[in-house]
């Protein structure tokens, strides 16, 4: 397909199904796609649902639909099969159970009996005391397997050695090494037999062939446990990278629920499924999210989802975090407006006529809205605002606004009559041929053009912007146009 990395990768995207699903979430998701469709290979969707507790109904589905709305397909996944499933972890128990006995075996983890706290319940330091306290850490293996085979409540725990260090690699940071007694006897399979990600993530690269792991610098801390237990099963690494978090718009930190909840607020989306329906393009997001930490040179900014595949590398992914910057997205979306075709970009502005009250049955008056909507449009939502005065049987503008600088209600009135004149008469609404009329009539009737242009702007779309006054009369059409200004002239009367 192309040329940087001719050897096909299989690469992975992993969410665990526990809410919506997040803009991180879909970058990531992105970068791992780019590299298989890039080099031939292939691109995974793995649901890591271990943790039950905080399993979210339909979260899985909204992530689907979300990948697959910014421009993705998978290869394997847990709706489309492939070799190496099943792809949802909670249906691969029995492969967890038998690595973690395996691990058992090789006393490189133990049950434990003394909690049946799950991972996550109990604190760092509590865990880094756990392994010089815990009775079972190193009892006879038969004896422990009886009392697990009795039903004694019981966790596994990896039995991370006191002494010596670790080293682990990631691609954009270079070798990584932690001192052993930094690191703890972390849990592998909770209480209710599940594993925890860190055992499911090891076995599930391994078994699936993952060549390659792109996720984000939040596993970083845990990447050493995930070194350890690798070298424990004697089962060679995938290549880890891990790009970094992003940080709110402001720079200070990293999103908190909260700032992506006031982010929605502001009208920012942040979730995946949110972005459409906010009147963004899956072409400005895939462009944005992108180049939220990854780059091609210092000036090329315009990518799409082809384009991305064939330029994207890992060596130019970032290892510092970047801040969210929607001016950006909102550029990005201008610029994709424009580059779709008149007949797309009425497919996509249709939904939200229709949801403004809009009948925007007529697709041959949608196309020509949409092709004069295209070059003032920075977002879908806009649309309406904009041009919903097409669709609409009646607009309502406000006598005072039909009135011109300099005039009073009874010359504007003698105006409109002048202009209703003048616009039954005209052989057409074009630029050419109504333009001059136009002028001799300000000229005539001793005011300004802008009187005329905005009583007719006014009485057509009760708007104070809208686009060029002769396509729009051009659109509408003679008898509504006429209609529209009558119905001027009448408010004008009643003044
Ligand atoms: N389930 C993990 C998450 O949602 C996946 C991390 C990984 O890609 O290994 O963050």
């Amino acid at each position: 397909m192309t040329t940087k990395n001719q050897t096909p990768v299989r690469v992975r995207f992993a969410p665990s199904p526990t809410g919506r699903t997040h803009l991180g979430s879909g970058r990531t998701a992105l970068y791992n796609y780019l590299l298989a469709r890039q080099t031939g290979g292939q691109f995974i969707l793995r649901i890591e649902d271990t943790d039950q507790k905080r399993y979210v109904e339909g979260a899985e589905e909204e992530l689907m639909q979300g990948l697959r709305w910014l421009g993705m397909d998978w290869d394997e996944g847990p709706d489309v099969g492939g070799d190496y499933g099943p792809y949802r972890q909670t249906e691969r128990r029995e492969l967890y159970a038998k690595y973690a006995r395996e691990l058992i075996e090789n006393r490189h983890a133990y049950y434990c009996f003394c909690t049946a706290k799950d991972e996550g319940q109990e604190d760092v330091k509590k865990r880094q005391q756990h392994r010089d306290i815990c009775p079972s850490r190193d009892a006879d293996i038969a004896e422990a397997s009886q009392k697990v085979a009795g039903g004694a409540a019981h966790v596994i725990r990896y039995k991370m050695p006191k002494e010596g260090s670790i080293t682990v690699e990631d691609a954009l940071r270079g070798e990584i090494t932690v001192e052993n007694a930094t690191l703890d006897d972390y849990i592998l399979v909770k209480s209710d037999g599940l594993p925890v990600y860190h055992l499911a993530v090891v076995v599930d690269d391994h078994l699936m062939g993952i060549t390659h792991a792109i996720r984000t610098s939040e596993w970083l801390p845990t990447f050493p446990l995930h070194g350890h237990i690798y070298a424990a099963l004697g089962w060679e690494q995938p290549t880890w990278i891990h790009p970094s978090i992003f940080l709110k718009p402001d720079g200070k930190g990293k999103m908190s629920k909260r700032d992506s909840e006031a982010l929605m607020e502001a009208g920012k989306p942040i979730f995946l499924s949110d972005f459409g329906k906010m009147g963004y393009l899956p072409e400005a997001v895939v462009n944005w999210a992108a180049l939220i930490g990854w780059s091609y040179d210092d000036k090329t900014e315009e990518f799409t989802l082809d384009e991305l595949i064939e330029k994207f590398s890992v060596e130019k992914l970032s290892p510092s975090p970047a801040a969210l910057n929607f001016t950006k997205l909102d550029h990005f979306n201008g610029v994709y407006i424009r580059a779709i075709s008149s007949d797309d970009l009425a497919e996509r502005i249709k939904p939200f006529f229709e949801e403004a009250g809009c009948a925007v049955s007529d697709s041959e008056k949608l196309l020509r809205v949409a092709t004069l909507l295209q070059v003032r449009l920075k977002n879908l939502t806009e649309a309406p605002a904009m041009g919903g005065f097409f669709f609409k049987e009646d607009v309502f503008p406000e006598a005072e606004s039909l009135i011109g600088k300099k005039m009073d209600a009874e010359s504007a009135l003698v105006l409109a009559r002048e202009i209703e004149k003048l616009v039954a008469d005209l052989p057409d609404f074009s630029m050419d041929s109504a333009n001059q009329p136009f002028r001799v009539l300000a000229a005539k009737m001793d005011t300004k053009v802008g009187n005329v242009f905005g009583f007719l702007r006014d009485s057509l779309t009760a708007q104070k912007v809208s686009p060029p006054i002769f396509d729009t009369m051009e659109i509408i059409g003679r008898e509504k146009v006429l209609e529209r200004i009558r119905k001027g002239i009448e408010l004008l009367e009643a003044v």
